[in-house]
Order: structure tokens, then sequence, then C-alpha cells
């Protein structure tokens, strides 16, 4: 059978599929049969372990046996007895409670092992409570010997985050954008992915050997001989292509005619940061800060902000790096902040609102971004401005940490460019009043073109209808180039669009002074501007 999707990267990944157990959350049940739990959640712990057991004689074992260990923890054994017996509730709840307690409690540890742990108390929790709820297990069928391809329903972007690329080779979403933080991050990841693939995928194929060709957006269940020869054929053919990359990795981005454009990377970790340098970009063009606030109890402090910035000025070795400070909001939401619930949150309290909204926050963030400042070439960026006014503030802002600064002594440069991403219709439409303000703009057509086409960039349903080429975005891109270089200031392009090799040569004529495209993109559009031919003969 074949299924088709939308996929994300290029590459032909085989394995054998394994649905992401979706959050399966027990409510507060009471009993007094204190016994009877006990020895329910015994039985629960040796299926559990029957089913680790298993699991680590897999490619990825070690995981699995490290999960299996945690079912002898005593303070988690133990914290799910003493619940049940004092808290007089049923064991599900009791390995829910306990292993939330845990895992938060391992998640604000400093040691950054432990911390990863955390997912992994969460996930033999989610098992046992399976277990106890008699559902079916999942786990003999999923892993042997062949690598894991992850299907869920849709995935948000701190799940991405949990996902390691050594332990799966792929993700199929059944819903999904590929425009969504997501996508970003799966790409970012070099993991293959295929989207939108629909309900037809149940969990009826868990266990079934499958092909995923992102390139032509296929999925196909259970191939036969034939097709998987087909598939050894093009994954050569994708190797030979990788290896012409390779001759680009050390020259210079030019135009066949010596047009120098200038070619960065967008990075949201360490590992994408050394991938970006080891791809020769010319610097970072878009860091998103805010992948070092998702997945943890608080946001991080300066000094472990500072740590990451200084690290990230280092690895580029004085090359350009442009960190977007927090752009958190929408599909990326953390619990420590406390925010409402919002009906729309895209439009609601996101990025620099959000930012001047809490002061505290982007004072903190500029505070350890200025003192990284002198370890590099720092350029401060600020992701979804709409208005002048925001801008006057956030340059208020930025002085009075300065003075801070300044009256503790504490170094830093003087001279770090500042510039905003224009991501948002009006910020397009006013740029020519902004580029007064600023030292650079950066475009983000992901979300231009989620604002512009007023289309929702997570929903899967309406992916069809999002056109990223449409005139609306065009218009707007030209304005911006032509307002920033008006007011003498470079512009660059770091959304999707901008990795997009049909657009290149369009981007490049529009006067876009810099491409900053995913750290495993820039090969790939520097062998692309290599081919093209600006001026007329
Ligand atoms: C964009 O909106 O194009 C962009 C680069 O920012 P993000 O994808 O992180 O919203
Ligand atoms: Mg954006």
């Amino acid at each position: 059978m074949v299924l088709r999707g939308a996929g994300i990267g290029e590459d032909i990944c085989k394995g054998k599929l394994h649905f992401l157990r979706e959050e399966n959350r027990v409510s507060r049940e009471l009993t007094d049969d204190k016994e009877k739990e006990l020895a329910r959640f015994e039985q629960a712990c040796e299926e559990t372990d029957e089913q680790l057991q298993v699991l680590a004689e897999g490619a990825d074992g070690a995981i699995f046996e490290m999960q299996a260990l945690l079912l002898m923890d005593e303070r988690f054994v133990q914290g799910v007895r003493k619940t049940i017996v004092t808290d007089k509730v049923k064991a599900e709840y009791a390995v829910q409670l306990t292993g939330e307690r845990l895992a938060k409690e391992f998640a604000a540890l400093e040691d950054a092992y432990i911390q990863a742990r955390s997912a992994d108390i969460l996930d033999v929790a989610g098992r046992l409570i399976d277990a106890l709820c008699g559902k079916k297990s999942d786990a003999t069928s999923a892993v042997g010997d062949v690598p894991m391809i992850l299907v869920a329903e849709d995935m948000l972007p701190s799940r991405v985050l949990e996902l390691s690329k050594a332990q799966i080779t792929g993700v199929i979403l059944r819903k999904g954008n590929a425009l969504s933080h997501a996508a970003i991050l799966l790409k970012g990841m070099g993991i293959p992915a295929l989207f939108q693939v629909g309900d037809e995928l149940t969990d009826t194929y868990e266990g079934t050997e499958v092909v995923v060709d992102c390139m032509e957006g296929m999925l196909f269940l259970a191939p036969d001989k034939e097709l998987l020869n087909e598939v050894q054929k093009k994954q050569d053919i994708a190797a030979k292509r990788r290896q012409t990359l390779e001759a680009f990795r050390e020259k210079k981005t030019m135009t066949k005619d010596g047009k120098h454009i200038g070619l960065y990377a967008n990075a949201g970790s360490i590992e994408q940061v050394k991938e970006a340098r080891d791809n020769g970009a010319e610097g970072i063009g878009l860091f998103r800060s805010e992948q070092l606030f998702l997945e943890r109890d608080s946001a991080p402090e300066e000094e472990e902000q500072f740590r990451v910035y200084r690290q990230i000025l280092e690895l580029m070795e004085g090359k350009d790096v442009v960190i977007r400070t927090l752009d958190i909001g929408a599909d990326k939401q953390v619990n420590y902040l406390e925010l409402p619930k919002e009906e729309n949150p895209a439009l609601g309290l996101r990025g620099i609102r959000l930012c001047l909204e809490k002061p505290q926050l982007v004072k903190k963030q500029l505070r350890a971004l200025y003192r990284a400042s002198v370890f590099g070439k720092l350029h401060i960026m600020y992701p979804m401005i709409t208005s002048v006014e925001e801008m006057i503030r956030l340059r208020e802002i930025e002085k009075e940490v300065k003075e801070e600064l300044s009256a503790r002594g504490i170094p830093f440069s003087n001279k770090v460019p500042v510039g905003i991403m224009i991501e948002i219709p009006a910020a397009a439409l006013i740029s020519d009043e902004l580029a007064e303000l600023v030292d650079f703009f950066s475009v983000g057509t992901n979300d231009l073109t989620q604002y512009t086409l007023a289309m929702d960039r997570q929903n899967g349903e309406i992916a069809d209808y999002v056109n990223p080429y449409h005139r609306a975005i065009l218009k707007l891109l030209q304005m911006t180039v032509e307002n920033g270089h008006k007011a003498g200031i470079p512009v660059s392009i770091c959304g999707e669009l901008a990795a997009d090799r049909t657009m290149t040569e369009t981007l490049v004529q529009l006067g876009f002074d810099k491409l900053s495209v995913p750290a495993g993109e820039v090969l790939r559009i520097r062998k692309k501007i290599s081919t093209l031919h600006l001026f007329e003969e």
C-alpha cells in the first residue's frame, strides 16, 4: 500500500513503524483496597520490565536498558507504593503522580545527563499506566534490529526536541504542517519526515516495515523486494549527490559571474552551530534562542544563557552570529511563565509582545547577550516586531542594561548591531520607518506567509492553500529590501524560503544581501548559487 504526504527534506529512509503513545493521562480515583493496588502495581512492573528487556535487545537497546533500571529505582517504586497507601488512590494515578514529580526533580538538576532522564521517567510511567489500563503492549513489535520510524497525530516543538537522531530514522505525522516549528526543528536535526499522511495510517500498522520517500512525499507500507531494490538505487544516487556537495564545503559562495552572496545558517542548538561551522557557513544568521527555554521547569538563568551564547560565539570564531531574543508563544509554550490560555495564541502574546509584557525576561537575556558580546561578533535580533514604538522601548531597555553592566564594571561590546525580523506584514509596510531605528533586517517568511495569507502555519488541514510564492509576499519582500537599502542597512532572509532552491535566483535578484538557511542546507544552496548567472552578457 502507498500513502501520500508532504515530505520534509530530501531523504529516503527505511524502518519499522512505531506509533507514539498519545498522552495517556488518568484521573484521580480513590480506593480502599490498597493491597489489590499494590499487587497490580507489582504485576505492571513485571510486564513493563519484560517489554523493556525485548526493546533492550534492539538496535538502540541502551536507552531501554536504562529505562528498565528506573523500574528498580527506590525513589520511584517506594514513591508509588507510598502514594497508594497514604493517598488511597489507584495504582495508575499513583504512578502518574510519582513519575511527574520525579521527572520534575530530574529536570531541575544541573547535570544535563540527569535532566534528560526526566523524559525517560515519563516514558516508563506511561508504559506502566498502559499496562495497568490493560492496553496492548506496543513494545515487542516496534523494535528489532531495524530502525524506528515514529508515527504521531501531530507534534509540538517540545516533543521534537525530545527525539534523538540516534534513536529514530524518521517521523510521520498524520496531520502537521511543513511550515510549523516542529517541521523546522526536524529539518534542523536532519530527521526525514512526512506530514499530512492522513487517518488511514492507523496503529494496526504498528511494527510494519516501510519506506519513506520524502522527496516524492510517499510512504510505502510493507514494500516488496522490487521496491526495496529501487529504493536502494535511489539511496545510492542520493549518496553520490551528497558526495558532490562535499566539494562546496571549503568554497566561497559565488554566482557563476563572480558575485558574492552571504550564506549563513539557522540554528537552535550547539550541535547545529557546529554543523553550520563545519559546512562553511559565513555565520549564524538566526539562532532561535527560545529553544533554550523549552522543555524545562523554569527559564534559564542569566549565567546559563551567558555560557551558551559565549560558546556559540567562540565556536563561530569571529564570524557573524545573529542571536534572536526569545520568541515564545503560539505553538512554543512553556508552563513556567503561567501565561493565560489564549483563543488564538499565534495572534496573542508572542515574541517581543510577551517580552515587553515581562521586561525582566528580555532584560535578563540582554544582560547575558551583552556579557557574551566580548567573545565574538554578536548581533542581536528581535522577533515579531510590529511598530516603531516597540523598537523605541527596546532601545531604552538596551540602554538600561548597558548602564547596569557599566556600573557593575562588566565588560561588553558597544558595537553590537541590533536588527529585527520582518515577519509581520505591518513591519514590512513600515519598513522605511523601522529601517531608521535598526542596523539590519532579516525577513522571516514563515510567519510573513502565515500572517499575510491569514493561514495558520500549524494547521495541516489548510496546508494545500498555503502559497509561499504568493505575489503579495513577493511584493512585501521587495518593499523590505528596497526600504532597507535606502536606509543603508543590509537585508537578509532567514525563513524557509531562503532554502527553497526554486527561489534562490529570485531572492538574489530581489537584492537580498544574505540568505540564512538550515545548517544542513548550506552546501546545497551554495551549489545552487554557483550555477546562477546574474548579469546580462
Ligand atoms: C520565520 O518566521 O520565518 C522565522 C524564521 O522564524 P520562526 O520560523 O522561528 O518563527
Ligand atoms: Mg517567525
